[in-house]
């Protein structure tokens, strides 16, 4: 692989840190444009993949092609985990198709935990193992820049919810990245089709953009609003943490489990290597009906000797994975709602990731907006990653006009709030009371008061919670702190300001105050100890 000679290269890159593929990208001064970096074997973008052999850890391509050998120490789809608690229902069900352990570590955290391991602290954070990751494209992007990298922004899924936004720094921080923001990945893509679209003449009209962004493990949805001068403005987002092509393989391996068990009464489900190899098959068996109506998926000796195979056709596969393409159109249509925008008034719908790739998807796009044709200008695998490159030579101040003017807008995706032991607000036990509304711009900060609730009330209990149900219970729960020092007098004589700030990178801070004393508690919420995190993970890396 030749290196650009004598390139005069930023040393901040972009990222997209994606559940199944990840990308890195880079400000060329020399080109002045956007490169994408390859990895050690040359491809551009790499498995979000981590193993160990017994011996060795490996990341990205390495860790892939071994999967089948050794499916209970390679990790994959670990983005899932990121900022979630281990009893979480859908962290459940994913433990469940998984062949790898995950098992629950402190403050209810998913553990990872690497099986034919003797030493019992070989389990790892859902930080850690995304933070190898990172650094393996770090020490890609050093290889091909020539220096040292130590600034990233890196990219998150617009739902991304607060402890998931912080979950992703921290596995930076522990990459030894120096995290200059974090931006949803639709917004980043908007970046590269803006960027591409400036190409011949610089966005000659403000225009409503359409991003549907649909990969291995999440699904993201983003009405944007671009204008002449380079500002680029996100009305609202929507998605699904929890959908993507990763999905669509799962049901395939149900469905070609129940086959085998029908056809020959054995039960593939408890072997690990044999559904792995299925996994693979059914992929690669999706891959090929974007393109052919029919395929078949064959394994050799799937199980116990015996060979599978099955013909399967793109009708079949869009009847086993039709409840996830239909809700797809539900998130596009709640976005378009939320952003109050009519489907008319959108101009471009620009589709990325690896799962717009099927023919189904498309199609019901392109139904949903009455024939409109998609744009495919910029490349779905790479686009996340450019955007992301853009920002990071915006960041560190570029001399490039077109970058310079370039202003993102960007909106919180989940409604903010508390449940607070306080009156006024008529709050029951249960109800959430939203300080900062969901597609609120951002940074932002917003205040609410409250009074005390009972006569010679002195603390206030405050838990902060992100999601949309009226009910906290059905929400997330982000964090708690209580405010003392309130001065005894009677119910609802005393005022308290609770305060939200949401900074650039979507990352929230919470703070209440005494009205009467000024007396004051804030809270970085759901911050994890960063330094503490390194320190554990040198501990078990040596
Ligand atoms: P992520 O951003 O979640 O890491 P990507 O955007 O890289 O995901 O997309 C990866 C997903 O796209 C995988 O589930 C992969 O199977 C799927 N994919 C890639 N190419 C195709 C294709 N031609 N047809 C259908 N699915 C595809
Ligand atoms: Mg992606």
């Amino acid at each position: 692989m030749s290196k650009p000679r004598g390139a005069e290269t930023t040393t901040a890159i972009g990222i997209d840190l994606g559940t199944t593929y990840s990308c890195v990208a880079a400000w060329f001064h020399e080109h002045n444009r956007v490169e994408i970096i390859p990895n050690e074997q040359g491809n551009k973008i790499t498995p979000s993949c981590v193993a160990w052999d017994g011996t060795r850890l490996l990341v990205g391509e390495s860790a892939k092609n071994q999967i089948t050998r050794n499916p209970n120490n390679t990790l994959f789809d670990v983005k899932r985990l990121m900022g979630n608690r281990f009893r979480d229902i859908r962290v459940q069900e994913d433990i469940k198709s998984w062949p790898f352990k995950v098992t629950e570590g402190n403050e209810r955290k998913p553990m990872i935990v690497f099986e034919h391991d003797s030493h019992e602290n070989r389990s790892y954070s859902p930080e850690e193992i995304s933070s190898m990751i990172l650094k393996n494209l770090k020490e890609a992007a050093e290889a091909y820049l020539g220096k040292k990298v130590t600034d990233a922004v890196i990219t998150v899924p617009a739902y991304f919810s607060d402890k998931q936004r912080q979950a992703t720094k921290d596995a930076g921080a522990l990459a030894g990245l120096n995290v200059m923001r974090l931006i949803s990945e639709p917004t980043s893509a908007a970046i590269a089709y803006g960027l591409d679209k400036s190409a011949d003449l610089y966005c000659p009209k403000d225009k409503n953009v359409f991003v549907f962004d649909m990969g291995g493990g999440t699904f993201d949805v983003s009405l944007l609003n671009i204008s002449k001068a380079g500002t680029i403005s996100v009305k609202a987002v929507g998605g699904d943490t929890h959908l993507g092509g990763e999905d669509f393989d799962r049901e395939m391996v149900k469905y070609c489990a129940q086959e085998f068990k029908d056809k020959v009464n054995k039960d593939v489900s408890e072997n690990a290597r044999a559904m792995m190899r299925l996994k693979v098959a059914c992929e690669k068996a999706k891959r090929d009906l974007s393109s052919t109506t029919e395929t078949s998926i064959e394994v050799d000796s799937l199980f116990e000797g015996t060979d599978f195979s099955k013909k399967m056709s793109r009708a079949r596969f869009e009847k086993l994975n039709g409840r996830f393409f239909e809700k797809c159109i539900e998130h596009v249509e709640n976005c378009l709602r939320d952003a109050n925008i009519h489907k008319n008034d959108v101009d471009d719908v620009v589709i990325v990731g690896g799962s717009t790739r099927i023919p189904k998807v498309q199609q019901m796009l392109i139904e949903f907006f009455d024939g409109k044709r998609l744009c495919k200008s910029i490349n779905a695998d790479e686009a996340v990653a450019y955007g992301a490159a853009v920002l990071a030579e915006k960041l560190s101040g570029s001399r490039n006009v077109v970058v310079q003017n370039l202003v993102l807008e960007d909106v919180t995706p989940l409604s903010l709030g508390i449940w607070a032991s306080v009156g006024g607000m008529s709050l029951d036990v249960q109800d959430m009371s939203v300080v900062i509304p969901r597609n609120t711009p951002i940074p932002v900060t917003r205040d609410h008061m409250y009074v005390t609730n009972h006569d010679n009330q002195t603390c206030m209990k405050i838990k902060v919670y992100q999601g949309e149900s009226k009910k906290t219970e059905n929400n997330i729960f982000l964090d708690k702190f209580t405010l003392d020092g309130i001065p005894p007098s009677p119910a609802g004589k005393q005022a308290i300001k609770v305060c939200f700030s949401i900074d650039a990178n979507g990352i929230l801070n919470v703070s209440a105050q005494v009205v009467s004393t000024g007396k004051k508690r804030s809270k970085a919420i759901a911050s994890a100890a960063v330094n503490r995190l390194i320190h554990l993970m040198k501990k078990k890396l040596s």
